[in-house]
């Protein structure tokens, strides 16, 4: 071997083993619209899963286990309303200031916009802000966490104006019983719509919310994440925005089959789920 093929072969080796470290080195898990479609399926498996069926409960118990499997600390806090327990489940990771990332993991008793005597799958309205958070709980790495995290599933959100039942119950519990004040809280409901729009909420911390539509530009999502303003929706977001918190709520609310029979998974998209995770992730991580 002459000496500079022999240069050229060690070089190229190093070069090699340079990409090598570089790969290794980069994020080894990024969020996948797949994985967290297929929370969405084995939530719909269970069927409708409202506040206080055995299937809510289940779904309870796997979220547990699943934020355990990745290294979550999980707390939950439970009550009573109306005879009916409630459940709210939090994990926790990373350290700095708390930030609650949550969505409701309740669906509604009734379709009650086509049919009351029905009760509704819940596929976009309940499965898909529980299926980012569960993608979230597997692909965050604590270490590169910007804050506390607190992955927040609330319970019993949906059944509002039924029997007299409120909206939000759990967050509201949550909101009114916290003993540290969190630096903001961000709400994802309904955010599966195979055609989504996220358009700007009027009852959001319009400070936050144009830090996250920015973000979300730089990520290329601009045909989703529309910086107009459209709804202003009583959600998960405003116990705490009540309180002075600065809270967002990232919610697709043009989606006819919203408290419908009809809202199934069919209606909910991988691509969908994944911008609205991409979109946290980068928030929560530091580069
Ligand atoms: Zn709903």
């Amino acid at each position: 071997m002459t000496s500079v093929l022999k240069v050229l072969v060690i070089s190229s080796l190093f070069l090699f083993l340079l990409l090598l470290t570089a790969c290794a080195s980069a994020p080894e898990r990024t969020f996948s619209g797949e994985q967290a479609y297929a929370h969405v399926l084995q939530q719909c498996a269970l069927g409708p899963r409202p506040t206080g069926s055995p299937a809510h409960r289940a779904l309870g118990d796997a979220i547990i286990a699943h934020l355990e499997h990745w290294g979550w600390v999980v707390e939950t806090q439970e009550f009573t309303y109306r005879d009916t327990p409630i459940r709210n489940i939090i994990g926790k990771a990373g350290e700095g200031p708390v930030v609650i990332v949550g969505a409701h993991y309740d669906t509604r008793r009734a379709a009650d916009r086509e049919d009351p005597s029905q009760p509704v799958l819940g596929a976009n309205d309940g499965a898909s802000g529980t299926a980012v958070l569960m993608e979230l709980a597997r692909v965050l790495e604590h270490d590169r966490l910007r804050y506390q995290v607190w992955l927040t599933f609330f319970d019993a959100e949906d059944n509002g104006g039924l029997d007299e039942w409120e909206w939000c119950v759990g967050s509201s519990y949550m909101a009114a019983n916290l003993t540290v004040r969190p630096e903001a809280v961000i709400v994802v409901d309904m955010v599966g719509d195979a055609d989504q729009q996220f358009y700007l909420e009027h009852n959001s911390d319009p400070t936050l919310q144009r830090q996250l539509w920015d973000l979300a530009a730089t990520l290329g999502y601009t045909a989703t994440f529309i910086p107009e303003y459209r709804w202003a929706i009583y959600d998960d977001h405003v116990p705490f925005a009540r309180r002075g918190i600065p809270a967002v709520d990232i919610i697709d609310f043009d989606y006819p089959y919203w408290h419908t029979t009809r809202d199934t998974p069919d209606k909910v998209s991988p691509e969908s789920l994944e911008r609205v995770g991409r979109l946290l992730e980068a928030w929560l991580e530091r580069e």
